[in-house]
């Protein structure tokens, strides 16, 4: 008889979990990603901020899984679910809606920015999702600097070097901390005709604090050590316009040629593909073993699903994904083993932190609320722990410790796949002259 097939689409915290949990069930699992590599999007920030590098917070899949036989990743983007025929269609990059059968099927596939409802900012205030949105980023950060010390006009240098961060949840804050420690430090002696201390660097958030999911004791410490940086916090207020020119913020131009979007997310489409309830954001109401309701094969998990725990919704966060997925991976095997079922899912909150530049975190964890160099000292061993392989472990911690103890940075470079924009310009030009 054939072994039951476990397709899992996504590769991230959930899916990851899910078929680790999966190692020894007597099954196919077929994981599919539309990128090669499990990012750790936690420290997206710093490779933003050029401490370190793509290839240090991701690894390919397929090398997690090579030891795990059981395991297949195919690099696809799914598109549809037809839950009645027990497929999902996936395209890759020659052909389109192919079907993949499943006996069992495990959504873990995460979430978008969301603009609330103005996509029209995404044009000039890219956000921070993905591995090529962090060295777009990176990219624009460098490359103002660049333009700033060859432009000879010094009234341009404010916009150049004015750094906007909307949304000061836990990725613009610590943002906005690595900017500061960036430009105060790392590039400090590099330029002649521009002073990078000088760079403003702007958080703005509607909110009235930084941090919401933290204490207000945790958020104001949080605020307190960005200004010590040099940030500016400009909370209460959500951003009016963006455009080519900067952003309007209660009324008010700032004028900059750097806008990075950190604000909300978005679920992904799991939700319409399977056609059945979702939370207002757009999140899968799962049920208590974050299966769909009539569908006792169809597992959805993190970012993309709605879990209610006490009467609220579990957060997007990484823990709430790692566990999920163990969870369906453990309640897939049992049913196929004839084990035992795990109960009902239960989140265990082991607490969140956030850093704020350099030796300086906060950290919640039940009733213990912890800010400065202890705290930033567990974030920073927490973070190597959750690192997918020992070697990145080994890479990231190294070029932390280089970091700290001589500011250099891993990774400065402005890489344009394209080719450079003055290069494409001059290109055009000559092509039209030639033609002409
Ligand atoms: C910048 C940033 C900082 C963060 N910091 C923290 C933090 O400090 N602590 C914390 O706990 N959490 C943090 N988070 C949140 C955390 O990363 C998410 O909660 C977690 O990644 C959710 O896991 P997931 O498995 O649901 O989705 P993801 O980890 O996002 O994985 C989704 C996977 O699905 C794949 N995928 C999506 N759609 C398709 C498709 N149609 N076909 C095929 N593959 C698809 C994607 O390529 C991706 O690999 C942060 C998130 C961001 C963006």
């Amino acid at each position: 008889m054939s072994q039951p097939r476990i397709v899992i689409v996504g590769g991230g915290f959930g899916g990851l979990a899910a078929a680790k949990a999966l190692k020894n069930t007597p099954a196919q699992v077929i994981l599919i990603d539309r990128t090669n590599h499990h990012l750790f999007q936690p420290l997206l920030y710093q490779v933003a901020t050029a401490a370190l590098t793509p290839s240090q917070i991701a690894t390919p899949i397929r090398s997690i899984f090579r030891k795990q036989e059981n395991v297949t990743v195919i690099l696809g983007e799914v598109t549809a679910v037809d839950k009645e025929r027990k497929c999902v269609f996936v395209s890759d990059a020659d052909r389109e809606r192919v079907p993949v059968a499943y006996d069992y099927l495990i959504l873990a596939t995460g979430a978008t920015h969301s603009y609330f409802g103005h996509n029209e900012f995404e044009e000039y205030a890219p956000g921070l999702k993905s591995l090529a949105d962090a060295v777009a980023s990176r990219n624009k950060i460098l490359q103002a600097f660049e333009q700033a010390e060859g432009e000879e006009d010094p009234s341009r240098h404010r916009d150049l070097l004015t750094f906007i961060l909307v949304g000061a949840g836990p990725t613009g804050v610590e943002m906005a901390g690595a900017l500061a420690i960036l430009v105060r430090s790392t590039l400090r002696s590099d330029f002649r005709r521009i002073d990078p201390a000088s760079a403003r660097i702007v958080l703005v958030d509607m909110a009235p604090r930084v941090l919401p999911p933290f204490s207000e004791g945790l958020s104001e410490a949080a605020k307190r050590r960005l200004e010590e940086l040099g940030v500016e916090v400009r909370l209460g207020h959500g951003v009016d316009r963006i455009d080519a020119e900067g952003i309007v913020v209660a009324g008010e131009r700032i004028a900059s040629k750097t806008v990075i979007w950190t604000a909300g997310v978005a679920p992904s489409p799991a939700g319409k593909w399977l056609k059945v309830e979702t939370d207002r954001a757009g999140r899968v109401c799962v049920q208590n073993d974050v299966t769909v309701p009539g569908h006792p094969e169809i597992f959805v998990v993190g970012d993309t699903a709605s879990f209610e725990e006490g009467g609220k919704p579990l957060p997007g966060v990484a823990q709430v994904a790692m566990q999920q997925g163990r969870y369906a991976g453990k309640l897939i095997h049992s049913r196929i083993v004839g084990s035992t079922p795990p109960g009902p899912f239960r989140y265990f909150d082991k607490g969140s932190m956030a850093v704020v530049g350099k030796g300086f975190a906060v950290l919640q964890s039940y009733k213990v609320r912890v800010s400065g160099f202890g705290a930033w000292l567990a974030w920073a061993a927490i973070h190597l722990q959750f690192l997918a392989t020992s070697s990145l472990r080994l890479t990231v911690f190294l070029q932390w410790v280089w970091t700290y103890f001589t500011g250099q940075r891993g990774s400065r470079l402005i890489v344009n796949h394209h080719g450079s924009q003055p290069a494409k310009a001059a290109e055009e030009t000559s092509t039209k002259t030639a033609v002409a």
